[in-house]
């Protein structure tokens, strides 16, 4: 039996990969991995069988049921496998199904973080997620439910902390803001959206819970961040489009 290693790809930028994650993937037999994942992380595992499980939200991706079976296989086949998973492996990447998968079948496993990719908007565009005084908490979200699972079984509270980030949000940008305005949420509260993040094309779009961004042209993957933090030095500067996030002089 082999053992599966679930590892970080980071969030786009192929050198936000860890050293460990690296260094497994140079060492590995087999790596899964996710759409996301940019290819010259991939191909950093020189001597693997690269196979492609899909998983890009939105499009057609590989049945959740397949990857756990295939994890499987390829670990009772091979003595390294490297699960390679966009950004963190343990946050919005339904880690929990492939550990259960490899529990039942005594298979060992661990897990490599990697940089997530609401960390890697927040350093694009140099926005301390906390900041004294405006933010003592952050909240990783999605307003995406399996679709198997009733919305009533979710958390139910997309809010609570004081900066909030959003999975996965920019479909549902419109819901997720009118329920923090329901909420009691300022309306002048900042909102901001980080595309491509740590990539060259990486963009951002700036408004507020009631002046929401314009976010037609979003076709990458995307963060919704909501709070203070985001507030700009001159807000008044709603709907505007930043090119290239964090990367102007
Ligand atoms: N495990 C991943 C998240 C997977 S869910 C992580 O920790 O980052 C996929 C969602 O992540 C996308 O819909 C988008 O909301 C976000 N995402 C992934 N890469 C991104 C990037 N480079 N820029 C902005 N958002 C990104």
């Amino acid at each position: 039996m082999g053992r599966v290693y679930f590892v970080g790809a980071g969030p786009g930028a192929p050198d936000l990969i860890t050293l460990r994650g690296a260094r497994l993937l140079d060492a590995c037999d087999v790596v899964l991995y996710d759409a996301l994942v940019h290819p010259e992380v991939v191909a950093l595992a020189r001597s693997a069988q690269p196979i492609a499980v899909g998983k890009r939200c939105g499009d057609v991706s590989t049945d959740q049921r397949f990857i756990n079976r295939l994890l499987v296989e390829m670990a009772s086949r091979y003595a390294k496998v490297v699960r390679l998973k966009g950004g963190d492996p343990l946050l919005f990447a339904r880690a929990r199904e492939e550990f259960d998968a490899l529990e039942a079948a005594r298979i060992d496993y661990e897990v490599v973080p990697g940089v997530t990719a609401a960390l890697a908007a927040a350093a694009d565009l140099k926005i301390p997620l906390t900041e004294r005084g405006v933010s003592r908490s952050v909240t990783f979200a999605t307003a995406r439910v399996g679709t198997q699972i009733s919305s009533s079984l979710s958390t139910g509270a997309p809010a609570g902390g004081d900066t909030l980030l959003h999975y996965m949000g920019v479909g549902e940008m419109g819901r997720v803001l009118s329920e923090l305005l329901d909420r009691g949420m300022p309306p002048d509260t900042p909102v901001t959206v980080m595309e491509n993040a740590s990539l060259p094309n990486a963009r951002s779009f700036h408004g507020t819970l009631s002046r929401p961004p314009f976010v037609e042209t979003v076709a990458g993957p995307a963060i919704l961040g909501i709070g203070s933090v985001f507030r700009r030095p001159a807000d008044e500067n709603a709907n505007t489009e930043v090119a290239a996030a964090g990367r102007l002089a």
